[in-house]
């Protein structure tokens, strides 16, 4: 699942135009609609840089206040790997916390908490020992390695943003190449390398063809290096090795859901673009197990009637747009496989807009055929349009009953759900009886293991080896575990259907799993979060965050107007009432203008400020409006919390206590 680098495309231009950097420039009313086309042209042209710009304003403004850093730093760093600081650790709780409300506590899920530490034989079964790779090319003078699909990513972004010359036909084959890139194979992606004249960044050296390079990190649990092991790439796992207890935990009834928070280790090729491709990431996982003949959802219903964008599979690669679509609709045409992943699409809508996302810059991308696991029903991608193009936060996908058949296979133990009947139903069953003492002369130490190919076989191989044995007396099979054919007598084995009465069905859940990258989605929020505004004397941009209460890592702060004892010792009661009612804040009573403290706050994206200006009543500032109301001393705390909760709303509060206007509000 990979995502999306910018495209300078009219809707870049539009999204570029609509960032709030760029808004910073919309057209003041006394500016005619001729000056606004005219800026609005000039900004186009130099979209480019200005994305530049913008990214690094947000950048700065978030590692100069920590939200993030490079971890490391004072050694120069590892690429890929982050530290949170305060204010990021405080949003990143903020979004777990709403998750587990939003989630597990909503939807009765089951949280689990399993190791990073993962035995090899577990990831073997799951396939990621295999399979968990991603295409890389080297630098075949230096070594350097790259992954591939970027490279040709990047050089078709290249021409289509700065080759004027270029065809139209060229021009829509590049962008066809863009569509589809996560659907080439190794083979497809060396040959587009080969005629794009791809060759490595740096050095300008031809490059390998590519070849796959799995991503985890290897280990060995315990001194004697014996036992194999993986950091784990993914929470699920934890969850699928535990669904015996789970199921038997949740009173053996489907469906239910299981869901876990943790870290994830993936060693990829080429870690950039900050937050979104790092090496060790928080994910949010939900494991969603399902009767496979039956995926409607109880809470469908509750679900159907929102609109948002989609982006169907078919729509991509005939070149169409993203389109607003209503997901009850998406459902009874197709567009997307069940209710019960309808259900979670329309779930993560809410979360992520709930969160702050603009619904505007959020699209639900279904994958392509070849992007799609094989086992897969069904998978889409919530994706964000931050200042890197469109990037998957979440993937929401119907993986049916690949995790827990193989994990069943693997270690033996039957990983299944039961279906009692009210009635006992007759059925007629396969029954291949193996004759033991026959089976042991022919096949002696090698017996074990013809039985288990004999019993093993399906329904299909096992009337055709019927027939044969009737016909002719003896037949050839090919035992697997022991790499040749063997002849099995009539003697040796009785195949029959009976009748039989069953009291219940035996099957293997599907498995509906959301996977949310956390970091992904806190980077796009701080993005979307950001603009700027002049300063009350108007000589520099000052730096916001808009946060909603729910995420702002801090909700209120506290100041004396002035410095003066007796607004101290108000300010001081106001934060412990504030502390006893959970409401995280920061009390300042330093010597700084006010304008300095609001820009300060409103750089860390804090809500209210309330200001102490008399010792009976108090002001709170909303941060984005500026708007101040005027509040008695013993009511503020039950004000902030109840719009910091969503209790109310800052309109509410602005109709219940009178407007206190002031020049000082601004920074
Ligand atoms: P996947 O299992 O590849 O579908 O990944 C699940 C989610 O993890 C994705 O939707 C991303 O949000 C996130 N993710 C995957 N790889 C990374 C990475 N290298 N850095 C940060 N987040 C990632």
């Amino acid at each position: 699942m990979r995502f999306f680098y910018p495209v300078i495309s009219p809707s870049n231009l539009r999204f570029l135009s609509r960032c709030r950097l760029f808004n910073a420039s919309s057209p003041k009313p006394q500016e005619s609609a001729a000056t606004h086309v005219l800026r609005r042209n000039v900004l186009s042209m130099n979209v480019a840089v200005n994305r530049e710009a913008f990214r690094q304003a947000v950048a700065n403004t978030l590692e100069r206040r920590l939200f993030y850093i490079p971890s490391f730093k004072i050694y120069r760093g590892v690429a890929g790997l982050y530290d949170y600081g305060p204010p990021g650790c405080a949003v990143k709780a903020n979004v777990l916390a709403f998750w587990r409300q939003h989630f597990v506590l909503e939807e009765n899920m089951l949280e689990v908490d399993c190791p990073c530490v993962t035995p090899e034989v577990v990831l073997k079964a799951s396939g990621h020992v295999d399979k968990f790779t991603d295409l890389m090319v080297k630098d075949e003078k230096t070594g350097t390695c790259y992954r591939a699909d970027h490279l040709v990513k990047d050089f078709c972004n290249e021409k289509l943003q700065n080759d004027n010359t270029m065809t139209a036909d060229k021009a829509a084959e590049l962008r066809h190449m863009l569509a589809v890139l996560d659907d080439l194979s190794a083979e497809e992606l060396g040959a587009r390398i080969k005629e794009y004249g791809i060759t490595a960044p740096e050095t300008k050296s031809p490059l390998s063809d590519p070849y796959p390079f799995n991503l985890m990190f290897q280990t060995s649990i315990g001194p004697s290096g014996l036992i194999p092991g993986y950091m784990r790439p993914e929470t699920a796992q934890g969850i699928f090795v535990n669904f015996k207890d789970l199921y038997y935990y949740n009173g053996s009834k489907l469906p239910f859901a299981a869901a876990q928070i943790g870290q994830a280790f993936r060693n990829e090729i080429s870690p950039r673009q900050g937050l979104l491709r790092v090496r060790e990431f928080t994910l949010a996982e939900i494991e969603y197990f399902v009767d496979p003949e039956d995926k409607s959802h109880p809470k469908y219903s509750e679900v159907a009637d929102l609109e948002f964008l989609m982006f169907p599979r078919e729509e991509q690669t005939s070149g169409q747009s993203t389109r607003t679509i209503q997901l009850g609709e998406a459902v009874s045409t197709g567009i997307v496989n069940n209710e019960t992943l309808a259900y979670f699409i329309g779930r993560v809508y809410l979360f992520l807009t709930r969160l702050g996302i603009d619904k505007d810059r959020l699209r639900f991308r279904q994958h392509l055929a070849k992007e799609m696991a094989h086992y897969a029903a069904d998978c889409w991608d919530a994706e964000i349009e931050c200042s890197y193009g469109w990037i998957e936060c979440v993937g929401i996908a119907d993986r049916s009953a690949y995790d827990l058949r193989a994990h069943s296979e693997k270690s033996g133990v039957d990983l299944v759900a039961h279906e009692k009947f009210s009635e006992p139903r007759e059925v007629e069953k396969l029954v291949i009886a193996t004759v033991k003492k026959e089976l042991g002369l022919a096949f002696r130490g090698n017996q074990k293991m013809v039985v288990e190919a004999l019993e093993a076989m399906d329904e299909k191989e096992a009337l055709e080896m019927k027939a044969t044995l009737e016909s002719k007396g003896e037949a050839e099979f090919n035992v697997c575990t022991l790499g040749k054919n063997v002849t099995i007598k009539k003697n040796m084995v009785t195949i029959s259907k009976e009748k039989k009465k069953e009291h219940q069905r035996v099957f293997t859940p599907s498995v509906i799993e959301p996977s949310f990258g956390i970091g992904r989605i806190i980077y796009c929020l701080f993005e979307q979060c950001f603009y700027t505004r002049p300063s009350k004397a108007g000589d520099e941009q000052l730096n916001v965050f808009a946060f909603p209460p729910l995420v702002a890592p801090i909700k209120c702060s506290v100041f004396p107007l002035i410095q003066d004892k007796k607004y101290d010792a108000v300010a001081k009661l106001i934060s412990k009432s504030l502390t006893v009612a959970g409401i995280s804040h920061k009390i300042d009573i330093s010597g700084a203008t006010i304008g300095k403290r609001y820009a300060r706050t409103d750089e860390l994206g804090i809500p209210f400020a309330i200001t102490v200006d008399s010792t009976s009543s108090v002001t709170i500032r909303e941060r984005d409006s500026k708007d101040q109301i005027r509040v008695n001393v013993e009511e503020v705390v039950s004000v902030v919390k109840d719009v910091t909760d969503g209790q109310s709303s800052w309109a509410d509060a602005k109709g219940r206590f009178p407007a206190h206007s002031s020049v000082s509000a601004d920074a």
